[in-house]
């Protein structure tokens, strides 16, 4: 869908005007959520404003299969990897390789998102 690569370049742009990744993700479409230079997170799906409420412990999660969460924290942990690495690097032919990868990165994770709904 060509609405999936949209969000993508969408996040790409965010993480290029200084938004962080976050380890969150949107309670309504499971993207990855972005922590603006302001300090508000942003999910670029639904292109809103998100609140991320804090009940002090880790929601339960039941149903989720083992093997999609260990998969998830291996993705997530790439991107901040490839995330800091971008934001560092000034080379343009490298930024965009590391911007390719990191693409293919939150593509993959929202995939898992997506699966585990
Ligand atoms: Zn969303």
């Amino acid at each position: 869908m060509p609405k999936n690569s949209k969000n993508i370049k969408i996040m790409a742009d965010l993480l290029k005007q200084g938004a962080t990744l976050t380890e969150h993700a949107c309670p309504a479409c499971s993207s990855p959520i972005f922590k603006l230079r302001s300090g508000d997170l942003w999910c670029a799906s639904c292109k809103k404003r998100v609140i991320i409420v804090r009940a002090g412990e880790p929601e339960p999660e039941v149903t989720e299969a083992p093997v999609f969460s260990s998969l998830e924290s291996t993705i997530l942990g790439k991107i901040q990897e490839i995330e800091k690495q971008f934001v560092e690097e000034t080379d343009a032919e490298k930024l965009k390789t590391l911007g390719a990868t990191l693409l293919t990165l939150l593509e993959n994770l929202e995939k898992i998102r997506n699966m585990k709904k």
